[in-house]
């Protein structure tokens, strides 16, 4: 950590900071500027991090020199493998993951037979809510254990693994029963105790961003995960709250290079909550492959206008199919395949 004095800094507070620093059971190096002085906080760096050094009287900026996010960062260790979704790897380098279904399992039949729609299509993973965050308590609400009951059955015809939506702590051993991996969707981006509960399962973990949380917040989040024991992470960009009122989210695709580039965990993305409107979708999963996504998430409904949510933005099943020969198409333009 290293901290930068303000101008107006007195000798007598300088001494003051390194006696606090030593206080800490901390060592300093000063090197005095022209107009400020700077002081390198040498030690561990977990110590470091939470004293109270920015309150020190003549501190005018503490610059950590280390992410915060250490174990998502891979700083000091080998690259970890791919992460394992019922066998489909995903962030294996050259082949990109398609994970398709509905937003969420209505009955046995409907998820059976999207199921099957996807999987010839060519998606690899499939998605369905049994458990659903809704804005609004009369929204429908998912099906509970049945719909997981549904997911997998889907799984045992299809030999597609799943993945599906945790939202409570004491749902976790219900949960390990049926799925393959487990979704942590925007609005619990932030809820601590599930993150450190997702940490300790044994489960994959597909993490979305919070739509008003920064990447450097993602990237705490997983570091949660990750510090409980986890290491099998996968961040999903899936579209940030704006100013803008045309789309339903603003898609940040600048998160996958940064992602990317700052760890080494796959990066999903999801067009289809990313910008919300059905026909616009196709585009934004386009643009996700090329900008280095190593799976998109894509809802697919045989009845979007029946579905129970999120019906204005499925994909009916033959669009589906059209865009995975177009994503085929960028993949390979970029290097990838499908
Ligand atoms: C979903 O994937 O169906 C979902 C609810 O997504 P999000 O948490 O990103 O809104
Ligand atoms: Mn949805």
């Amino acid at each position: 950590m290293i901290l930068i004095t303000q101008a107006t800094v007195t000798d007598a507070q300088i001494d003051h900071i390194v006696a606090r620093i030593e206080g800490f059971g901390l060592r300093s190096q000063i090197m005095r500027g022209d107009s400020r002085v700077i002081i390198s906080v040498l030690g561990p760096e977990d110590l470091i991090r939470e004293k109270p050094l920015a309150a020190i009287p003549g501190v005018e900026s503490v610059v950590p020199v280390m992410k915060p996010y250490k174990l998502v960062a891979q700083e000091n260790g080998a690259l970890p493998p791919p992460v394992s979704i019922g066998g489909v790897k995903i962030g294996s380098g050259q082949r990109i993951a398609l994970i398709s279904g509905p937003c969420s399992v209505e009955s046995k039949e409907q998820v059976l037979s999207i199921a099957t729609l996807v999987k010839n299509a060519g998606a690899r993973v499939l998605r369905g809510g049994a458990f659903k965050p809704r804005t609004s308590p009369y929204s429908f609400q998912g099906l509970g254990e049945d719909g997981l009951r549904f997911l997998a059955q889907a799984r045992a015809v299809t030999g597609l693994p799943i993945i599906t939506e945790i939202m409570d702590t004491r749902d976790l051993s219900l949960m390990e029963k049926y799925t393959d991996c487990l979704q942590i969707g925007s609005r619990n981006m932030q809820n601590f105790a599930l993150l450190k509960e997702v940490g300790r399962s044994r489960l994959p973990v597909m993490l979305k961003r919070g739509f008003s949380a920064t990447i450097n917040d993602l990237l705490l989040s997983a570091e949660y995960i990750l510090s409980e024991g986890n290491p099998n992470v996968l961040l999903c960009e899936r579209g940030i709250r704006t100013f803008e009122t045309m789309t339903r989210n603003t898609l940040d695709l600048n998160a996958v290079p940064i992602l990317k580039a700052k760890t080494r965990l796959p990066v999903v993305v999801d067009p289809t909550h990313g910008i919300g409107l059905r026909e616009f979708i196709p585009q934004m999963s386009l643009a996700a492959v090329a900008a280095g996504a190593d799976a998109l998430m894509i809802e697919v409904h045989h009845d979007p206008e029946q579905a129970r949510s999120d019906g204005e933005q499925a994909l009916q099943p033959e669009v589906f199919g059209d865009l995975v020969r177009r994503i085929r198409a960028v993949a390979e333009a970029v290097g990838r395949e499908l």
